[in-house]
């Protein structure tokens, strides 16, 4: 009764969300401070009784704020209930039934679930180490029918240039989607400035981690209109419920307060990174709201992991092979990272 891609499937395991009362959630990247105000108040303003009818299937206000953002037409925006749906329909829309979906690794461990979903080959290729290892790829490798490439990479929080990018979509006939889920917290410019150069280029993006939103479920998709079109045939008519809808939009509608925090966060994060290294750690550079840390013998980091978590702190910790060193710590307020500070510096 149950595909057999399905029965022998290994699902996606999501960072935990427990119920403790004291807890300093440092698990999952979702942002330390909340949203903007304007989303309050716009769900409080909201009139119930719209609520018997369908949202908008189209999410026409939403794109239209986002075409003004990344200077594109709405016809360059597919809007869909969080990244990990618009990463899904990807998977429907530019794979053959034999086909093949590739990404590196370690990046973020969904698109292998998602290929298996697809039953789709999977391709996976090692990190490149650097832009330069990037930008010659594609030239010397067959690459799959849709590759995800995450940029800033989760979760080892480092960036590839836009340069790099440039060059591995040149080379390619390949959909190549960059993930940017943690792109708002780069200095870098965004590959949406690419789209139009490169029709097989998409860019993902979401309000999970920069405008705070991770509850709503609201990822999208910028890039060439023929793309973006196959995704219209193919979702669900109303992907994206109206609660999320009018959240969105008051969010979207605010940029300075997602810029403010995004601020706070980095100025954080380089701080705390410091003082991993000046202890002794190796700690990624990072262009995203988390830290890539590997602690020095004799500690290790299932060790730290468990010291942390036995005073109500949570970090990501990843067990196979090219991750087990190391801990992948979201950015918290300052309080919150100087408690983690204080149980690591009794870290034996
Ligand atoms: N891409 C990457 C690289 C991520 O780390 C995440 C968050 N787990 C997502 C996509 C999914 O984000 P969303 O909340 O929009 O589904």
């Amino acid at each position: 009764m149950i595909r057999k891609s399905v029965q022998n499937l290994t699902p996606y395991t999501p960072g935990e969300q427990p119920k403790l009362a004291k807890l300093i959630k440092l698990n999952t990247n979702e942002n330390a401070y909340p949203p903007s105000p304007k989303v309050g108040q716009a769900l409080a303003s909201l009139d119930f009784e719209r609520l018997r009818l369908y949202p908008d299937p189209l999410c026409i206000r939403i794109r239209e704020l986002l075409a003004a953002e990344f200077n594109c037409n709405i016809d360059n925006i597919f809007v869909g209930n969080g990244s990990d749906e618009v990463l899904s329909l990807a998977t429907e829309a530019f794979t053959e039934n034999d086909g093949t979906i590739g990404f590196f690794n370690p990046s973020y461990s969904l698109y292998p679930v998602l290929a298996d979903i697809r039953d789709a080959k999977q391709v996976e290729i090692p990190l490149p180490a650097s832009s330069d290892e990037l930008a010659v790829l594609s030239k010397n490798t067959k690459l799959p029918d849709l590759f995800f490439l995450t940029n800033p990479n989760a979760p080892t929080s480092t960036i590839f240039s836009l340069e790099a990018i440039e060059e591995f979509c040149k080379n390619t006939d390949s959909v190549v989607i960059v993930d940017e889920a943690y792109g708002d917290f780069s200095k870098q410019k965004s590959a949406t400035t690419l789209i139009n150069k490169y029709p097989n280029l998409l860019v993902c993006r979401t309000l999970s981690k920069s405008y705070s939103l991770a509850g709503i479920r609201l990822g999208y998709l910028v890039g060439n209109t023929e793309l973006i079109e196959a995704l219209y045939k193919i979702k669900d008519s109303y992907n994206v419920n109206m609660l999320t809808q009018v959240a969105a939009i008051a969010a979207l509608e605010d940029p300075e307060w997602m810029k403010e925090n995004c601020k706070r966060i980095c100025a954080t994060r380089d701080r705390i990174k410091q003082e991993l290294r000046n202890r002794g750690w190796f700690v990624a550079e990072s262009e995203t709201n988390f830290l890539w840390a590997k602690p020095p013998a004799p500690l290790t980091a299932p060790g730290v992991r468990d010291a942390l978590r036995a005073e109500g702190i949570i970090i990501r910790y990843f067990s196979q092979k090219e991750t087990a060193e190391y801990i992948r710590i979201t950015i918290g307020t300052d309080e919150q990272m100087d408690e983690m500070l204080k149980v690591i510096d009794n870290c034996k």
